[in-house]
């Protein structure tokens, strides 16, 4: 039980951070590894020794597409077609998020993969309910 409330005490406190516009992981005290999203445990080692602690926000884009079928919530719905992609956090992580800054049709996807990878900067989208996670390209 204590360590489920240690799990939704990390996100809690995720959703809260990203609202400011700031990153929070956990990570490890008994391995170094960051786990981001946050959890309650190691997903490195699986400790339950972990902390949580403010990230960079920044990021390697290493791949990205667009969203083609409605999206899987309605509070997508608002701002589809949206281009997401795979980001490298710069502390280790690889994360999903939405993308901001670049239509969503194939000449600019092409043009992405073509300069990629990419550096980028998180930033928070805020919706009616939950904020969520996106990065824009920097270079
Ligand atoms: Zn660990």
């Amino acid at each position: 039980m204590e360590q489920a409330t240690q799990g939704a005490n990390a996100i809690r406190a995720y959703y809260e951070a990203l609202a400011t516009g700031s990153l929070l992981a956990s990570v490890c005290l008994d391995c170094g590894g960051h786990t981001f999203p946050p959890t309650g445990c190691c997903e490195h080692c699986g400790s339950w020794k972990v902390e949580l602690q403010p990230i960079s926000g920044e990021a390697t884009l290493l791949y990205a597409t667009h969203n083609i079928t409605p999206a899987c919530h309605p509070r997508f719905e608002k701002i589809a077609p949206y281009v997401y992609g795979h980001l490298r956090l710069k502390e280790g992580p690889v994360v999903q998020a939405i993308v901001l800054g670049v239509e969503p049709t194939p000449q600019q996807l092409q043009r992405l993969f073509d300069r990629g990878p990419l550096p980028a900067r998180a930033e928070t989208l805020r919706m009616d309910d939950l904020p969520v996670l996106a990065f824009r390209i920097i270079a």
